[in-house]
């Protein structure tokens, strides 16, 4: 069984109306919609936003629903400058931006006997690239940096983009890396981007997320027929 998990309704909506058989259960809160795409089983989560309720849905994927690898697919702010609205990137590695115990000496974004970068499946990341040459579409590759703040913020994206070398950013991506490093499932996550993390983030964002994240989801449904 193939997991994907998107944050918001406007990111899981695309997949699900694609899906066929669809068995809906609702667990702590969260939407789990099992269904079938192109002869594959699939589980569709909505985790809501956030690092907590990304890392609970992976771990119900994984335990409760047996998920043997999981897709993430949805919106980030550009950080790389080259990375433009509607762009579509995947992470090479994750990385969680808002930890910080540099107090004792640990580099940030570490967590002993967890690590900070996350790197993504090798595979997962093959057939991406070449589902998006099949279909002549650009993808990306990168750092994702994760942390628990919407960025809308030039200081604070450069901050980013020095510490963590990162190309994008968002809020559930290193959460599910995490996840799924700890169980020992492969990942794989799918950002086209809403906005670029600058003042006028929130603004792009509300204008773009829409058709962004159909972006991501139509490159996503693709990578799983294929799988
Ligand atoms: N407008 C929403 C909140 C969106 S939070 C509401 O009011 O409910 C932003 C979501 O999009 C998160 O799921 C995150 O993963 C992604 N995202 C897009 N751009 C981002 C940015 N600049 N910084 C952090 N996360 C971003």
């Amino acid at each position: 069984m193939i997991g994907i998990i998107g944050a918001m309704i406007e990111e899981t909506e695309p997949i699900l109306a694609k899906l066929e058989k669809v068995n809906t259960t609702r667990i702590g809160g969260n939407y789990y919609h099992e269904g079938i795409y192109a002869s594959k089983k699939v589980t569709l989560a909505y985790s809501r936003i956030g690092k907590v309720n990304a890392a609970v849905t992976a771990a119900i994927l994984i335990e409760r629903f047996k998920a043997e690898r999981i897709l993430f697919s949805g919106v980030a702010g550009a950080i790389n400058a080259n990375l433009k609205i509607g762009d579509l990137i995947y992470a090479t590695r994750l990385v969680q931006h808002d930890v910080d115990i540099t107090a004792f000496g640990h580099p940030l974004g570490f967590i002993p006997e967890t690590g900070d970068f996350f790197q993504t499946d090798p595979r997962l990341n093959e057939i991406a690239e070449i589902v998006a040459k099949e279909r002549g579409v650009k993808l990306g590759k990168g750092v994702i940096a994760t942390g628990d703040q919407f960025i809308a913020d030039q200081a604070k994206k450069e901050w980013i983009a020095k510490n963590y070398n990162a190309d994008a950013v968002e809020m559930e991506g290193a959460a599910v890396a995490c996840v799924c490093a700890s169980f020992g499932a492969p990942f794989f996550v799918l950002r086209s981007i809403s906005d670029a993390a600058d003042m006028d983030a929130g603004f792009n964002f509300d204008e773009f997320l829409k058709s962004s994240a159909k972006i991501s989801a139509d490159l996503a449904l693709d990578m799983v027929a294929k799988l």
